[in-house]
């Protein structure tokens, strides 16, 4: 089955033999999450693959071996996510991001667009950069921004006036919200125009904030496997894509991590399916929901949506 991915971050989804290359060692314990393992364990995945993405070449052979992993897996359009001043202790912004445009490319059968991310801790001035490369990349690489980090210690509500910039410019953007956090942060992402949530699990806890999400057409981006290594959920048995999806939220599926997780969209449909009781027509409807959600224009869409059902 063809699949959209929108909620992937490059560097929680590094090919592991490649890096095993790089360090000459085995890393994986570094580099994927064990469930059992605490949320401070599991965000510590993330300082090696910051440790390898400094070097052109490097961050080129991610993203290209990032597209063929896609490619396996039979997804045709994926909004690939990273934070493009993680990455330039060696070389410049301008160039991280084209080596990860250069490394996609080399996989023509899998359409991709970036997402830069703000982080929750970085002040306004650092944030503000990122949206000024959006600014410039838009419609040339990168489709949107994001927001990632602690929600609890930087609350949402504190980040209105980049968001401000964003919709004054013209960029459109997902924050991560409601995830570890409360419902409140989905509301304050919702008031911010944002048209799509990473997570927005916790919405479940409020029928405002569904009622919201209902009313202004805000997808989610839910990520299964993820919320139980991060312990935001603590079985899948029990996960609030149910009572979203029983409720009329829209909801699109995603890993977030694939190497953190070691998980893939396969996995992921098939625990929805295994313990949530969703059938394949689910599937296929979260995934009409993830190319409606999309960051591209209507013709793109309608293109996808024909490879998706074979027309
Ligand atoms: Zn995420």
């Amino acid at each position: 089955m063809k699949k959209i991915e929108l909620h992937l971050h490059l560097d929680g989804s590094l090919d592991i033999d490649y890096a095993k290359e790089l360090t000459g060692r085995n890393v994986y314990d570094q580099m994927v999450s064990s469930r059992d393992g605490s949320l401070a364990q599991y965000l510590e995945k993330f300082y090696l693959p910051d440790e390898l993405m400094t070097d052109y070449n490097v961050i080129v052979e991610f993203s290209y071996r990032l597209a063929k992993q896609l490619e396996k897996e039979d997804v045709i359009y994926a909004e690939i996510r990273f934070c493009p001043t993680s990455h330039n202790k060696k070389i410049s912004v301008d160039r991280v991001i084209t080596g990860i445009r250069e490394g996609l490319a080399k996989v023509p059968t899998v359409k991709t667009n970036l997402i830069f991310c703000m982080r929750r801790n970085y002040t306004f001035d650092e944030n503000l950069e990122i949206i000024k490369l959006a600014k410039k990349y838009l419609g040339n690489g990168c489709c949107a921004i994001d927001l990632v980090g602690d929600e609890a210690s930087y609350q949402t509500k504190y980040f209105e006036e980049l968001f401000e910039i964003a919709r004054d410019w013209g960029i459109p953007f997902t924050i991560h919200a409601g995830e570890v956090g409360s419902y409140e942060s989905v509301l304050e992402a919702i008031k911010f125009g944002a048209k799509r949530i990473g997570h927005g699990i916790r919405s479940i806890d409020d029928m405002n904030t569904i009622n919201e999400l209902k009313k202004h057409k805000v997808f989610l981006e839910v990520c299964p496997d993820s919320n139980l290594d991060t312990k935001a959920v603590y079985s899948i048995g029990d996960h609030p894509i149910r009572g979203l999806v029983d409720l009329g939220v829209n909801v699109t599926i995603s890993t977030d991590n694939r190497t953190v997780s070691n998980t893939s969209l396969d996995n992921e449909y098939n625990l929805l399916k295994k313990y949530l009781g969703f059938t394949d027509e689910d599937i296929l409807n979260f995934n009409l929901n993830a190319i409606e959600a999309a960051f591209i224009s209507e013709t793109e869409k309608q293109e996808l949506r024909d490879r998706l059902l074979d027309k």
